[in-house]
């Protein structure tokens, strides 16, 4: 049974308290219309209290130790006195094989720790539902306090960019590897990254993860900038063994520093929360339009049509929107 009175979660979350954030966050998940509408009114409230985090995006395919270094960075993070939350968009979490993301037990150390706040992805959607509802996830936990937000995903589909999307900072967990390996990354992805990290430089595979570090910093400087004042830096760690974590986080931090100072976080989150609407805006236009009963008992005649050279596509999609006129100047 959710509450129905918006200021049970608007005090709840203002007040740190952990049980009503995570209710908050299951009621910013739900897709009953009832509790959408009680989210946005809590969302409205928060608002004020928003936007206060450092917002950092960790991306990294299966098995590259996404969570051992959140874990480790994590740690890392409570023992200098911030309060952190970790978010994560995967929308493979939809499918009926579950979670790539997995199961497994994550991240135990700081699940243990009072001032982390772990949620996992929600569960079901399309990858623009799963990247709202974190989005807005986001937002709640800051308003909650939390001044570290990580948000985490793996590679599937575009959940990278809709990720580097929402964040400040856009971080790149990596291997060492040849060549090749360096190919199966998204081209895209490394346009998007502020640092890659080479994570498991320990043992035997260190001086490799530095090698690769080396290369992915002469091929770095051929992709466009995401921040003008930001040149992408690569750098190595080991979760596992805790070495080089510290420097990742300076590198955040001095990211962050420059961003505030000469107004460029400010810019690109004026820009993200823009890119935001537009793609509601789509998506709201597409969803209104294919649930209207005019155009769905009329879509399979005009696909005939199409198909069969009677009507010119223009000329079907003409028919179908104007359809809806009255609806749309009305
Ligand atoms: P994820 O799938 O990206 O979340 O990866 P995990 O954090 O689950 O790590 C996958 C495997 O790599 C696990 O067996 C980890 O113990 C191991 N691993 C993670 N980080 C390191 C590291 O820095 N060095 C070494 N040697 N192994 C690591």
């Amino acid at each position: 049974m959710m509450e129905a009175d918006p200021r049970y979660y608007v005090d709840g979350v203002r007040a740190g308290n952990r049980k009503i954030l995570a209710k908050t966050i299951t009621l910013i998940e739900s897709s009953r219309p009832e509790h959408q509408a009680l989210t946005a009114r809590v969302l409205d409230d928060l608002l004020p209290f928003t936007g206060n985090a450092l917002r950092l995006g960790i991306t990294g395919v299966p098995g590259v130790g996404k969570s051992t270094f959140i874990e480790s960075l994590g740690m890392y993070l409570v023992e200098k006195g911030h309060r952190l939350a970790i978010l994560a968009v995967d929308p493979s979490s939809a499918s009926s094989h579950g979670s790539i993301m997995g199961d497994k037990t994550r991240m135990e150390k700081l699940a243990a720790h009072a001032v982390a706040f772990i949620r996992p992805s929600p569960s079901g959607g399309t990858l623009g539902g799963v990247s709202r509802k974190t989005r807005e996830s986001m937002l709640a936990c800051e308003a909650a306090g939390y001044d570290v937000i990580l948000v985490e995903t793996v590679g599937v589909g575009q959940s990278e960019v809709s990720v580097a999307s929402m964040v400040d900072f856009f971080l790149l967990l990596t291997l060492a590897g040849a060549g090749d390996e360096l190919q199966g990354i998204k081209r895209g992805i490394l346009e998007l990254a502020d640092a890659i990290v080479v994570n498991k430089a320990d043992g035997d595979n260190l001086g490799k993860a530095v090698q690769t570090s080396k290369m992915y910093a002469d091929v770095m400087h051929l992709f466009p900038r995401t921040t003008p004042d930001w040149a992408p830096v690569v750098l190595t760690c080991s979760a596992l063994e805790t070495t080089g974590i510290s420097e990742v986080w300076e590198t955040v931090w001095t990211h962050h520093e420059r961003l505030v100072s000469s107004g460029a976080l400010d810019a690109k989150r004026k820009k993200q929360a823009l890119d935001w609407m537009w793609a509601l805006i789509e998506e709201g236009l597409k969803d209104w339009f294919y649930q209207r009963p005019e155009v769905k008992k009329l879509l399979p005649e005009m696909i005939r049509t199409v198909e069969k050279g009677i009507t010119t596509p223009p000329a079907a999609v003409k028919t179908l929107l104007q359809l809806n006129k009255n609806e749309l100047f009305s």
